[in-house]
């Protein structure tokens, strides 16, 4: 089912028009476009997003949808260092009104209503679990469910610190930081587990592979862990 409606929408290809650019610390950028009336998708999708307004090579490439379809904005939040590849030079350059494209949403990075969860992110793998929080506030969430978000960053910035703390407060809701994989395994130890619990992790492909080894060590079945890898960290 998922896979026949990502094959219809990816020929669907959605034209952004780009409101602002946002700094976060840490040479993180969220570029934000207008929401197209018609465009729907589930928190932790990703979209195939194109630059338009010149040639770079390759001239698409992947992005979570970093917001919510609560919020009336597609959002696209991404590291940009010094030394950037043509294409995110391009987004760099993006001015109010200037067009992307962006084919689909894709994916099956998201969590069902029934289900709850704990989220892995690593750096700027906290994007899809950012787009997935934001829309399941306390009211969206049943007594069953719950959510747990276990951010590992290196760096120590933590992109989206204040909101994801704000969202951690809520009922049914927590929030953790830490900055070493060892940290997030003590962590994840103190987790109390039903056995339903899915679990998902999103980041570098190093990270996600290490830490769904990790899970699977420790006994959590593979059915119940579901990888996002970023490609091009
Ligand atoms: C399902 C999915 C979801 C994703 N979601 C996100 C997301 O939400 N946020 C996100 O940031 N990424 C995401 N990614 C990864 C994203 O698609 C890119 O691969 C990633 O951001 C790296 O892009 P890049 O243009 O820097 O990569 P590359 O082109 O591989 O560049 C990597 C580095 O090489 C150097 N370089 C490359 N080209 C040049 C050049 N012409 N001149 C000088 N130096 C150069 C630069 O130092 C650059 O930083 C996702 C990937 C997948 C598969």
């Amino acid at each position: 089912m998922g896979f026949l409606r990502d094959s219809l929408s990816i020929f669907k290809k959605n034209k952004l028009v780009f409101k602002e650019r946002r700094q976060h610390s840490g040479n993180v950028y969220t570029f934000e476009f207008e929401k197209p009336e018609d465009l729907n998708w589930l928190p932790g999708q990703h979209g195939l997003f194109t630059v338009t307004h010149k040639k770079v090579k390759p001239p698409t490439k992947p992005f979570t949808i970093a917001s919510s379809p609560k919020d009336d904005v597609i959002g696209l939040t991404t590291k940009i260092d010094g030394n950037p590849s043509e294409y995110k030079q391009a987004l760099l350059e993006l001015e109010p009104g200037m067009e992307m494209h962006m084919s689909g949403p894709v994916g099956s990075f998201y969590i069902g209503d029934e289900s709850s969860g704990v989220f892995i992110a690593g750096g700027i793998g906290i994007t899809p679990f950012r787009a997935i929080l934001r829309e399941n506030d306390s009211t969206a969430l049943n007594p069953k469910q719950s959510m747990t978000l276990l951010y590992v960053d290196g760096e120590g910035t933590f992109t989206y610190k204040d909101e994801l703390e704000d969202i951690g407060g809520q009922e049914g809701i927590a929030v953790h930081f830490m900055e070493s994989s060892e940290n997030l395994y003590k962590e994840l130890e103190l987790l109390p587990r039903t056995g339903a619990e899915k679990y998902f992790i999103a980041g570098p492909y190093s990270m996600v592979e290490s830490v769904a080894k990790h899970l699977i060590s420790t006994g959590i079945p593979k059915k119940n862990i579901k990888k996002e890898t970023f490609i091009g960290y």
